[in-house]
């Protein structure tokens, strides 16, 4: 028993099997003498740790054992670099650390020194010189499920009340008090910002869901880079301001907004939403925009300003703020962006420009903002790019995103935020690109957590794993991770220090009754025979729904705008295959497990690698190439079964990807010679029918691919609004209301 308890602890390492207390206590103390210094119970002091690790630790029991041997028990601090933020921490300050409830015992002898440990409130300014001389401070708690840092409980406090402790506010009050939601009354409004909103799937499911809470969350401002997303965006939320604009860009154009507003505004001026049928269209995409000033000849005339943008929108080089010009005596056609410098002599129409704007909240200040949602691209961490960057990722162009979001995060300093990515931001270089995001949040003073949800498990007939991070102020509550709804085994495992972070019933756990898997045929059964040269966007439906999933789907329950009155099928169409690969589809048998090895002349090894056969000869198409490409058969080293794949009726899928290709991934409808359509793949994502996509063929298989699974950012909303109302528990995941897949 001494042997083992003298090693020091690892405050990185599993911290159940260290916490056994020792049982042969002879007696306590209230009081020991180390190193010529007397230490009392509370005293917070310097601990050996592992090799040349000095930890930080409150004593909280001496004791001596039957072979007179003298330990301590002890309640650990993390410091930021102890936590899984690891070494994404060089910017937090050097005096913060972190409470947690570990505990374990010591050998006395591992006490080095005395320290000073000052509890903080989480929500005081932060100003270091008010505080008493002080070691180190802490102001959350830090426990290893789901990488939680968070408010410390009311009851701590108390504990500290005899250390040196200031203003120790309790910033929340945990009482369960759920909404009342009678008669369907909706009790408060949040704001949402998407970033990078993409069609702006995320920002439909977490409306939805916060909803069934409650809460009424609206999507009042979303942005993206690509115009035809930001199209869709606006065909199904008329009440959002649509900005289709780099995010970096719309960061320094909110920084001018602030100074415009400054500027321009009087105090008394009534800052409110304005009814949603009064906001102006969707902003042209500012790349499609042409401005001719230099050529515009002295005597034109400024008649109104439209919009604002910040950034190089017109190429020449220049990031600037610019307005766009309705001329005088011309129309929309000739509208042109212009930068403020050159409208020095309309100061009165900028002035106008910007009150109107400030009161119809065209664009967000800081405090504006309730909830931020956003999946920044990482594209340097895609599973799928051979060319990242592993050295330094976040030095990598491709990754900035990431960092662009946390600085929104920083400026507009939203109540929540919920990021969104792959996850391979929790392994990717040792998962520095998630601890970077995690370390931002804290760094912000933001409680937070991340989770890995598999959409499967809340109702759509795909797997599809994404890493989610929660970030609340101090003075709301945490939101908690939905638990599934349906039974579907996820087979993943994280990476080591990430694995208490897959949201799901632990093994054994008892669990609620759950709905069955959503298998592909109860997702699309229902859909009409197409072919592979369809070209309709609309049709109608001609069979009625078949399965739950069908009628909940097609019910109009997102939330959104348009609702037409006749039940029309939108987006069945699939991309067309080329005549080769149309060739090639017809040919493969429709049965379960079919791919481009049931095509003839190819022998399957004992390795399991399909080869053309030598004593067949090759099948030629009418096009000269083969039957079988070549491609096919050196993809992923001859072993894969994914070209040419049809997927099966009593399947889910691994994952949509954003663009149809049959090439590399199994994408074959089960009984039609095509791949899957536009809807089918918005279904299995869990869109609603009356979802609208904007964009070509291509463009609205990625918006879909891109997208967060509705049936998943639902039930991340129904977290939101229940913490947003206070009614969220201490524990990290919280059960959905019953039927809530299927619930409108
Ligand atoms: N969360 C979205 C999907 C986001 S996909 C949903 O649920 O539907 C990522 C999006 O980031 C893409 O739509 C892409 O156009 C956009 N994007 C990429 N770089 C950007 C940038 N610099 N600024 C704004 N948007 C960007």
């Amino acid at each position: 028993m001494q042997n083992r308890r003298n090693k020091s602890r690892s405050l990185s390492g599993n911290d159940k099997e260290e916490d056994e207390p020792i049982l042969n206590v002879k007696c306590h103390y209230v009081q020991a003498e180390v190193n010529g210094k007397v230490f009392h119970l509370g005293d917070c002091a310097l601990i050996r740790g592992d090799g040349k690790q000095k930890h930080i630790g409150r004593i909280i029991e001496f004791l001596r054992t039957m072979e007179d041997d003298d330990y301590f028990r002890v309640q650990w601090f993390y410091k930021p670099e102890d936590t899984v933020m690891k070494k994404e921490t060089s910017f937090h300050d050097k005096k913060r650390i972190f409470y947690s409830t570990i505990e374990n015992d010591n050998m006395l002898d591992c006490i080095i020194s005395k320290l000073n440990v000052t509890q903080i409130s989480p929500e005081l300014k932060f100003d270091l010189s008010s505080l008493p001389p002080s070691d180190y401070y802490y102001d959350m708690e830090y426990c290893l499920d789901y990488s939680t840092f968070r408010n410390l409980p009311r009851d701590n406090c108390a504990m500290n009340s005899e250390m040196a402790s200031v203003d120790c506010l309790d910033p929340v009050l945990s009482v369960a008090n759920p909404p009342v939601l009678e008669n369907g009354s909706i009790c408060e409004t949040y704001n949402l910002l998407d970033l990078y909103a993409g069609c702006g799937a995320m920002s439909t499911g977490l409306c939805i869901g916060a909803r069934h809470s409650g809460v009424n969350l609206v999507t009042r401002w979303a942005i993206d880079l690509d115009s035809p997303a930001c199209k869709s965006i606006q065909l199904n939320h008329s009440e959002t301001q649509v900005r289709n604009e780099a995010a970096e860009d719309f960061l320094e154009l909110l920084k001018h907004w602030e100074k415009l507003c400054k500027k321009f505004v009087k105090e008394d001026t009534e800052s409110q939403f304005p009814p949603a049928d009064i906001l102006p269209d969707l902003p042209e995409n500012k790349a499609d925009a042409h401005s001719d000033s230099d050529e515009a000849p002295e005597e034109l005339e400024v008649s109104s300003l439209l919009d604002i943008c910040y950034g190089d929108s017109d190429g020449s080089g220049k990031q600037e703020l610019k307005f766009k010009v309705r001329w005088k005596g011309y129309g929309p056609d000739d509208d042109t962006w212009e930068p403020i410098e050159g409208l020095s002599n309309c100061q009165e129409l900028i002035q106008d420009f910007v009150i109107n704007g400030f009161k119809r909240k065209l664009l967000p200040l800081p405090g504006d903002v309730d909830v931020i949602c956003g999946g920044p691209p990482c594209q340097g961490i895609s599973g799928y790019n051979r060319f990242r960057c592993v050295d330094d990722p976040l030095s990598d162009e491709r990754n900035r995103q990431l960092i662009v979001f946390m600085d929104i995060v920083d400026y507009l300093k939203p109540k929540f935020v919920l990021m969104e990515n792959v996850t391979d931001i929790l392994r990717f270089d040792k998962g520095s690109l998630g601890r970077y995001a995690l370390s931002r949040l804290v760094h912000m003073r933001y409680q937070a957590r991340v989770g890995i949800i598999a959409a499967g498990c809340y109702g759509v007939p795909q797997f599809r794993l994404r890493a989610f991070f929660w970030g609340a102020l101090p003075s709301e509550e945490l939101p908690q991770f939905p638990l599934p709804t349906h039974d579907v085994v996820v087979r993943y495992w994280p990476p080591a220090e990430f694995e208490r972070n897959l949201v799901g019933y632990e093994e054994g756990q008892q669990t609620p009754e759950l709905e069955d898997a959503v298998l592909l045929g109860d997702a699309i059964s229902d859909l009409p025979v197409v072919t592979n040269f369809q070209n309709l966007d609309e049709m109608p439906y001609r069979r009625p729904p078949e399965t739950e999933f069908q009628k909940y789907i097609r019910s109009n329950n997102c939330g959104c705008t348009s609702k037409s009155e006749e039940p029309v099928l939108y987006d069945h169409r699939p991309f067309q295959l080329f005549e080769d690969d149309y060739i090639r589809v017809c040919k493969i048998p429709q049965k379960k497990g079919a791919n481009f090895r049931d095509l003839p002349g190819l022998i399957v090894g004992d390795d399991n690698v399909v080869r053309r056969d030598p004593s067949f000869k090759t099948l030629l198409l009418p096009s000269g190439k083969p039957m079988v490409p070549e491609y096919a058969l050196t993809f992923e080293q001859g072993k894969s079964k994914r070209p040419f794949a049809r997927l099966w009726w009593d399947e889910t899928m691994p994952t949509i990807v954003t663009a149809p290709n049959c090439h590399c991934q199994a994408l074959l409808h089960p009984e039609q010679d095509r791949v899957l359509t536009i809807r089918e793949c918005a279904r299995l994502q869990g869109f609603p029918d009356s979802f609208r996509l904007w964009g070509t063929v291509k463009q609205r298989y990625r918006q879909v691919g891109n997208a967060v699974a509705i049936p998943v950012a639902k039930a991340l909303g129904y977290a939101l609004g229940m913490a947003s109302q206070k009614a969220t528990g201490k524990e990290a995941l919280l059960t959905l209301p019953p039927k809530f897949a299927y619930s409108n």
